[in-house]
């Protein structure tokens, strides 16, 4: 099975690429992962994304395509997971082009779908320990004192990428870069929504549920 799994940030994408990739034996593919690994190891294309990375640019879609195509190389025939990529058009056609001359599709697309509202609730009431990097929730997870870590006392924090300002621009960067693919895709392949406003179990179910009967066909 070759597959994407997309999503708004937020939406649990990281953990259900987890989940589907063990039930299906299927390689992870994420692209900051791959990214991180070739500027780490030095590799060609790793010296020539930090390149434009030391000027402060993006690293061009067709360098981080010729990545995960390489990266993709190494998967067992079992397939793998696209883990929230591509995330433009733009990289999904130049993905296509590169799966093509290796006799390659994408069988299906997994769309989380999540309301804004609920991403912005989630994202924005995430506190976490400076000292042991335990995780919390205003609402969901709440410590058992007041805005104090349960296992070492310290004061949370509230990380400057969760603010709703912040998660309100990634929100429209989504919407407005990544959107679109789910078009591209419905074109060519199975695209499956699945609402991940549930609990972790539930929209893994949902999604083995999907998978299931496209392994079976
Ligand atoms: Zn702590």
């Amino acid at each position: 099975m070759r597959i994407v799994l997309l999503g708004a940030p937020g939406a649990g994408k990281g953990t259900q690429c987890k989940r589907i990739v063990e039930r299906y034996n299927l390689l992870h593919l994420s692209s900051g992962d791959i990214l991180r690994k070739e500027r780490a190891e030095g590799s060609e294309l790793g010296k020539q994304a930090q390149g434009y990375m030391d000027q402060g640019a993006l690293v061009p879609d067709e360098l981080i395509v010729e990545m995960m195509a390489k990266a993709i190389d190494d998967a067992p025939d079992s397939g793998y997971v696209l883990d929230g990529f591509p995330r433009t058009v733009n990289q999904a056609a130049e993905l296509d082009k590169a799966l093509k001359a290796k006799d390659q599709s994408i069988d299906a697309v997994v769309n989380l779908v999540i309301d804004d509202g609920v991403i912005t609730r989630r994202l924005t009431g995430r506190r976490s320990c400076p000292q042991c990097g335990a995780v919390y929730h205003i609402e969901n997870m709440p410590p058992k004192v007041d805005n104090k870590c349960d296992k070492d006392g310290a004061e949370l924090v509230h990380r400057s990428d969760d603010t709703v300002e912040v998660v309100q621009n990634r929100l429209k960067t989504y919407h407005d870069q990544t959107k679109p693919v789910i078009g591209y895709y419905q074109k060519t392949s199975s695209v499956f929504d699945v609402d991940a406003d549930k609990a972790v179990d539930q929209v893994s179910n949902l999604i083995f549920d999907k998978l299931d009967s496209l392994a079976k066909a």
